[in-house]
């Protein structure tokens, strides 16, 4: 296939490619029978990775009532709230992401019966910890007062409150067992993704195990998955991150860890924390600093959501890196700034301040809980602005290339400070991996939320084309 009038900064160039580059010049002719993509001038980069996310969650959300009802007085909350959940489509279990208890205050399954009495309802509060129930939801899915099960909350009188803590997979079991659970449609989502140039994700979630891989091979195997997959996950995978969760509330026994890190080195497999926390964070470095050193590779660090210099430069010692995710400012950061005191405000999802101290970066999306669309992530750690407009630690803004160059960073070259230049380039034998913008990047490129995808290619194959796929 020959792709014509591309752009690659100030130059102009057509590309011939395969399921590699084959050649780059100021002019190739098609050969006979060739297909040709006309990029129109669109800016050329290599495809886009999304280094932190949850897929299935993510597409699951993607076909759920968004619960996130905005600014208003809890009754209007409320009622906004309500109406969605009572005009959510499908047939008859409602599923909702996002809930936030500033906006509809607390919720268990009393307060949920009376925004939607008449379907089961299962909806997720924002922190991805806490499902509620409502009380139809909690009859399908057999639960009764008189269970005692891990997660299961109940309130002072024994009674059932809807509430299941950090206890997923209960959910999904249950949900299986009542014949309730609808696959969520990963094939839409992975189109969705190579819409935004996605051609390559990280799926960081801690409850991945072998039957997980053999899912996301499946979906690789059948076409629904188009993207290429880097998995994390338990202790029984064989290979990729054990993810580590960490929750300052209920840390795990540090000699426990430090042996559960080593079994894991045996295999050859680094770790990754989700550390949202200062004293997640503390916690994570002192199991490291016990365990046997990663004898290939490096550890992560993910979100990194508070980390003062102190912690900055011990990462940037240990050489850990950072997956952080700037897309959260804008749709939370109005949230922090009511709930945060002003030193946790200074020290919250830093960039630049972190590279200052030598810490790598990398920007992400952690979809479904922040948004996934990765130039709307960009312009947030440009601007860092909030959803309605405030400010967000000024000194931690980076240019749109270095949050961009994370993207366009390999996996394994996290922990390494390698420029935007080199990040973008596009060399004869690399995987024909690409994105196409809509336009040139050093138009485009300050635009929050600006930038269209001309079209995206993995493996030489068009997965995603604006003139065709829209
Ligand atoms: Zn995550």
């Amino acid at each position: 296939m020959l792709i014509k009038n591309a752009r690659i900064g100030a130059e102009s160039v057509d590309l011939r490619i395969g399921p590699t580059v084959q050649a780059v010049a100021p002019q190739l002719e098609p050969t006979p029978d060739e297909s040709v993509l006309d990029a129109r001038g669109g800016e050329l980069l290599p495809g886009l990775h999304d280094h932190h996310m949850h897929l299935f969650a993510a597409a699951a959300a993607h076909e759920s009532v968004d619960c996130n009802v905005g600014a208003g007085t809890r009754s209007q909350c409320r009622e906004l709230l309500a109406a969605r959940l009572q005009q959510a489509s499908g047939g008859d279990w409602i599923r909702g992401v996002d809930y936030q208890e500033q906006q509809v205050g607390e919720l268990d399954r009393w307060r949920l019966d009376e925004l939607c009495p008449s379907r089961p309802v299962r909806i997720q509060h924002r922190s991805g910890k806490v499902w509620v129930c409502n009380s139809l939801a909690l009859q399908e899915l057999g639960f009764k007062d008189s269970d005692r099960i891990d997660g299961l909350e109940t309130d002072g009188r024994g009674a059932l409150t809807g509430r299941i803590v950090r206890n997923d997979s209960l959910l999904a079991e249950r949900m299986r067992r009542a014949k309730a659970h609808k696959p969520p449609d990963i094939a839409a989502y992975s189109r969705l993704l190579a819409s935004h140039g996605i051609v390559g994700i990280t799926d960081t979630s801690a409850s991945n195990r072998l039957a997980t891989l053999a899912d996301f091979q499946r979906l690789s195997a059948n076409g629904d998955l188009l993207q290429q997959v880097t998995l994390m996950g338990g202790d029984d995978l064989d290979s990729g991150y054990l993810k580590i969760l960490l929750d300052e509330d209920g840390l795990p026994d540090l000699a426990e860890l430090v042996r559960r890190i080593n079994r894991t080195r045996h295999k050859g497999r680094n770790v990754a924390f989700h550390c949202v926390t200062h004293l997640e964070l503390v916690f994570a470095l002192a199991a490291l600093a016990e365990a046997v050193p990663c004898e290939q590779g490096f550890d992560r660090i993910e979100h990194g959501a508070v980390v003062d210099d102190k912690m900055a430069r011990r990462l940037a010692d240990l050489g850990l890196p950072v997956i952080t995710q700037p897309g959260f400012l804008f749709s939370k950061g109005d949230q922090y700034l009511a709930d945060l005191t002003g030193a946790e405000l200074g020290n919250l999802y830093r960039f630049a301040g972190l590279q200052r101290h030598g810490v790598c970066v990398a920007a992400s999306s952690d979809a479904p809980y922040g948004p996934v669309n990765p130039w709307q992530i960009i312009a947030s750690a440009a601007t860092r602005r909030t959803r309605s407009g405030a400010m967000l630690g000024e000194d931690e803004q980076v240019t749109a290339e270095e949050a961009l160059r994370g993207y366009l960073t390999p996996s394994n070259r996290l922990n390494q400070s390698v420029s935007f230049a080199q990040t973008r380039g596009i060399k004869v034998g690399m995987p024909a991996d690409l994105c196409i913008l809509q336009g040139e990047w050093s138009e485009r490129r300050g635009e929050a939320g600006g930038i269209d995808v001309r079209a995206t290619l993995i493996g030489g194959s068009v997965v995603f084309d604006s003139e065709q796929d829209r």
